[in-house]
C-alpha cells in the first residue's frame, strides 16, 4: 500500500474506529479523524473521541448529525429506548437506519475538500448484528457511487470487514496499540470506558473477543 497519501477515519472513540486510527496512521502520512454527532446516548463518547484524537496529535473534525435523532428514533439516539439486540431476526433496536450511508457519505466530502483520497472506516460484516450498511457489498456500491457522483478516485478502506472481535483484538497488538485500545476506548452502551459496564450488549462482544484473542497468544507464548 502507498505510504503517501492522505487518510481520514471515521472516527468514534470505540474500540473498532481506534484500531482503524491506529491502522491508517501505520499505513499513509497523514491521518485525520472525523466523528459525527448525533445526540449519542453519551456525551462521554465525544469527550473519549477528543481525548483520543488529542492524544494521538490527529487532526479532528466534528460534523453534526443530530438530524438522524429526528428521523430515526433508537436506542442509541434517544434516552428513553431500551437497548436490546432486537426481536429474533429483526434488527437490534440500536440500527440507525442510513447511518453508514450518511457517515461514509460526508466523511467522502470531507476527503474531497482536504484531498483526502483515502476513507477509513470500522465497518465489519463478521460479528453481522444485522445493519446492512455494514456489508461489503454495500461499501463498494456506495464507493462506486461516491466517485460518480464527484468524478473522483476515492478509496473505501474497511480493515476489520472480514475480523472476527478476537482478530480486531490481534490487529490492534499487531499494530502495536492492544493496550491502549484496551483502556483508553468507549464501546459500552452504558458510557463506561475500557472494559465497560461487562453487561450490555456491545461490552459482552467486546469482552468474548477479548477473552478468546487472549487465550489465543497465550497458547502461543506457552
Ligand atoms: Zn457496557
Amino acid at each position: 500500500m502507498q505510504k503517501n497519501n492522505k487518510a481520514i477515519v471515521v472516527f468514534s472513540g470505540g474500540q473498532d474506529s481506534t484500531t482503524c486510527l491506529f491502522w491508517a496512521m501505520k499505513h499513509f502520512d497523514e491521518v485525520e479523524a472525523v466523528t459525527f454527532h448525533y445526540n449519542q446516548r453519551h456525551s462521554e463518547e465525544v469527550e473519549v473521541a477528543k481525548e483520543i484524537v488529542d492524544d494521538l496529535n490527529i487532526k479532528h473534525t466534528n460534523l453534526d448529525m443530530s438530524l438522524l435523532s429526528q428521523l430515526a428514533p433508537n436506542a442509541l439516539t434517544r434516552d428513553d429506548i431500551e437497548v436490546n439486540d432486537g426481536e429474533e431476526g429483526g434488527l437490534p433496536s440500536t440500527f440507525v437506519p442510513g447511518r453508514n450511508l450518511l457517515f461514509l457519505s460526508f466523511a467522502t466530502i470531507l476527503g474531497y475538500q482536504i484531498d483526502a483520497k483515502h476513507i477509513i472506516t470500522g465497518v465489519c460484516e463478521t460479528d453481522f448484528s444485522g445493519y446492512p450498511d455494514c456489508r461489503d457489498m454495500f461499501v463498494k456500491s456506495l464507493n462506486v457511487t461516491l466517485n460518480l457522483s464527484m468524478d473522483s478516485e476515492f478509496v473505501i478502506h474497511t480493515p476489520l470487514m472480514w475480523l472476527d472481535k478476537a482478530q480486531t483484538w490481534e490487529l490492534a497488538d499487531d499494530l502495536g496499540a492492544f493496550d491502549y485500545v484496551r483502556e483508553k476506548t468507549l464501546t459500552c452502551y452504558h458510557g463506561v470506558r475500557g472494559d465497560g459496564c461487562g453487561e450490555c450488549p456491545s461490552c459482552i462482544l467486546r469482552k468474548n473477543g477479548l477473552n478468546t484473542y487472549l487465550a489465543q497468544r497465550e497458547g502461543a507464548n506457552a
